[in-house]
Order: structure tokens, then sequence, then C-alpha cells
């Protein structure tokens, strides 16, 4: 491989794992999804097992009361299928793709805490993430299920976490990324691999992405003993996860829940008419009562516009929340975060910014400029993604395009009629326009 294209690996492994991260962060809640689970069971013969509670699991009662205690009142949509079968007896493998938000994370932290022996005091669970903001983000998982199973330990085998050499780890789970879990097996010899009964490997799709993770992975794997379980997750199948998933997990089941389509169909959508920057802003000002009774989302073109505009509105005396390009993992989370908890009503982004983030809980968004292709053509899908909303009884919102020449005209009526939905004219007589 070209030193470029590795580059190119690394940042698109980067941005994936930005993307994932921030969508965990701004999730409260599981998504709905109504689409049909796709199950592929290994031994066809066997009889398939879904369950509609979390008692017909027959956990152990303190990780039973965990589950409650966060609120889940019945398995997701992918979890009906996939629990029962990572809790079987014999241990059976797994494959399994949903979008994010759907439920995996919970499901696998699950199976490891049910599987751990808490008398033993080695590691025994072994759960890989691509980055070390997901490893936490995963632990804090375990940490909230396990409350009331204080016996069971966990460590964290992620960089800047030092350990000398031979010092033997006694926490039940590890969970860790690719590079620093090969050192704590093989250089510093801290984990015995042979002794791991349940092996996870998250984000697959995010892993691969990112340069050397997949040798680390499958050399992880290998060490491993022949009855450990292993079980794969990725929000996404592209044929490349696909022949990864195939070399880390053995005989697998397979179970998949396609993304649910978004639609416009519940959205009210308008275009207001300017003629300058200058101009939208006024506008956005004029309506701006309006559209943070709810959360709203604005998009920008360019860091330059978000920036600009988000100043802009301050200066005004809102309060605004800005997620830049320019900002590192650690402050594009706490933004998602803040904005997640209501404390900004309004979040202020970029297109590349706000790319992959699912945010069902906006149901205004503003464009403040349209979205357009690397070549300046319209986008359809950026243009749904942005403003459509999924599920059957999606929720009702609306979305507002700021138009400002001819050309972005052009462009709002492509979106029309590609998606046959009328845009309406919003736009407020010259006359009552503050100047
Ligand atoms: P994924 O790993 O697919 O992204 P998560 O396991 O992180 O999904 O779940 C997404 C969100 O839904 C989290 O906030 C989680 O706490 C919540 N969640 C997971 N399972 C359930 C459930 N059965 N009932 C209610 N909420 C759930």
């Amino acid at each position: 491989m070209e030193a470029g294209d590795a580059n190119l690996h690394q940042t698109d492994g980067k941005d994936r794992a930005t993307q994932s991260l921030l969508n965990k962060l701004i999730r409260s809640n599981v998504v709905n999804n109504t689409n049909q689970v796709e199950v592929l069971q290994r031994d066809p013969n066997s009889p398939l097992y879904s369950v509609k509670t979390f008692e017909e699991l027959r956990l152990k009662p303190q990780l039973l009361k965990g589950v409650y205690e966060m609120g889940f009142n019945r398995p997701s949509k992918i979890q009906e299928n996939a629990l029962p079968m990572m809790l079987a007896e014999p241990p059976q493998n797994l494959i399994a793709q949903s979008q994010s938000g759907t439920g995996k994370t919970a499901a696998f932290v699950l199976a490891m805490l049910s599987h751990v022996d808490p008398s033993l005091k080695w590691p025994q669970c072994l759960c890989i993430s691509p980055t070390y903001e997901l490893a936490l983000q995963t632990g804090k998982v375990i940490e909230q299920m396990g409350k009331f199973y204080p016996e069971v330990k966990l460590a964290y085998a992620v960089r800047g976490h030092k350990m000398e050499r031979g010092v033997k780890i006694k926490e039940q789970i590890i969970i860790g990324t690719p590079g620093t879990v090969l050192d704590w097996c093989i250089k510093l010899k801290l984990i015995d691999p042979k002794k791991i009964k349940v092996f996870v490997l998250d984000e697959a799709d995010v892993m691969i992405a990112t340069q050397g993770h997949q040798d680390q992975s499958i050399r992880i794997q290998r060490m491993l003993p022949k009855g450990c379980q292993m079980l794969l997750f990725s929000a996404t199948f592209e044929d490349s996860v696909w022949k990864f998933a195939e070399r880390v997990v053995p005989d697998p089941n397979i179970i998949k829940l396609k993304r649910e389509e978004e639609t416009l169909d519940t959205i009210k959508q308008y275009y207001v008419l300017c003629n300058s920057k200058e101009d939208k802003f006024n506008a956005l000002c004029n309506i701006y009562g309006a559209i943070t009774i709810a959360q709203a989302m604005i998009f920008c073109h360019t860091r330059k516009t978000a920036n600009w505009l988000a100043g802009q509105l301050s200066k005004e005396g809102h309060q605004v929340a800005l997620l830049s390009g320019e900002m590192v993992v650690e402050q594009r989370a706490a933004v998602i975060e803040r904005f997640r908890d209501g404390k900004e009503k309004v979040l202020i982004t970029t297109n590349v910014c706000a790319r992959g983030i699912d945010v069902e809980q906006v149901s205004v968004v503003i464009n403040f400029d349209l979205p357009l292709d690397k070549d300046g053509n319209p986008d359809n899908e950026t243009y749904l993604h942005r403003i459509g909303r999924t599920g059957r009884f999606g929720k009702r919102g609306l979305a507002v395009n700021m138009v400002d020449s001819q050309r972005s005209m052009e462009i709002l009526k492509t979106y029309e009629r590609h998606f046959s939905k009328i845009i309406t004219d919003f736009s407020i007589p010259s006359k009552y326009l503050r100047r």
C-alpha cells in the first residue's frame, strides 16, 4: 500500500470512529426499526429462539436488576434474537449487523457479564474496540449494567494505562484497543488469552477502516482457545467487513437488521428567499423564536460560515452550540452531550462535521446553505439524511431551506422533483424584515 493510501485509510477510520462515538453520545434511547430481522442459523435444525422479555433469558438476578435500572423494559429488536443465541449452552458464535443505536452493545455486555465466573480472578471476557474513546464508552455500559454485580471487575487495556510486565490481571472483563490488548497478551503477559471464554469484536467496520487494526485483531483472535465464543458486531456490512468477519468468527450464526429508510413524509419543507448571507441571517433571526420551540440543527456549507453564524447569533444573545471540524474528539463529544441534554437548543454545523450522525430528536432543520456534493451539484442523499426521519410513525418535523441565488433555487427545485414533495415558499415580505 502506498503511504498516501495508508493516510487516507487512517483518516477514514478516525472519521468513522468519531461518527460512531458522537452517535452513541447523542442517543438516549434505542432506535426504533420496523424492518424484519434476518437470522441465519449455523444449525438450521436447532429451534430458533427469540425472547420478548428479559425474564425469559433467566439472567442472574443482579444482572436483571441492572438491566431494569438502565430503564430497559424489553429487549430491542436485535436483542430478541441475539441474546438467546449468545446466552445458549454450548456458546454460539455470532456475527450481527445493525445500525448504530439498535442495542448491540447492551446485548454483548449482557452476554459477557452472564458468562463471567466471579470466583475466578483472571480475565475471561475480552472485548476490543477501535478507539480509546469507544472503549471507554463500552466500559461505561459494562459498569452500569454490572452495577449490582460488584464482584465482576473490569480493566481497560487502552493507551495511557501503564502496566508492569508480568503482573497478573485479576479483573474478569477486559475492554481495550487492539494494540494495547496485544501488548498485554504478548509483550507484558498480563492476560492469558487461553483462558478467555468470550471474545467480542465491536465496530468491525470502523476497526477495518483503521490501518493495522485488522491484522492486530486477527492476531488476538488466533491466540484464543478453540471453545471461546466469538462475537462480532458492525453497523454496516460492506464486502470487506464481511470478509473480515468470516476470518474472525468461525461457524457463525448471522443476524442482520436492515437500516430503516428515511422519508420526508412527515416533514414540512419550506424555503426562504434571500439575497445574501446577511439576509439569510436576518431571516433566521425572524424565525428564531419558532424554531427554538424544539431542538434545531443549522447546516452551513463551510466551517467559516458556521463560525460566522454562531458568532452572529451569540451577539444577538442566542445560546447556540457549534460543532466544528477544528475541534478534537473530546470537544465535539462535549458539544454533542450538551445538545443531547438540551443545554443548547440550536446546533450549528457543517456537512462534513455532521456526516453520519443521526439526530432523531431534532425536529427542525435549517439548511443555511443547501447541501451540495463536492462538485457543487445537488446531493439528494445528504438532503434526505439531514432532514428525513425514519419510523412508521415518523416524528413530525420542519425543514427550512435558505435560498440566496438563482443557482440555489435551481438546486432546491431539483430536490423538490427528486423527492416529489412540495417545498413551500416561506419568505417573509421584505417590508417586515429587520435590516
Ligand atoms: P448499538 O450498540 O447498536 O449502537 P446500544 O446498545 O448502544 O446500541 O443502545 C443504544 C441506546 O439504546 C443506548 O442508550 C442504550 O442504553 C439503549 N438501549 C439498548 N437496549 C435497550 C433496550 N432493550 N431498551 C431500552 N433501551 C435500550
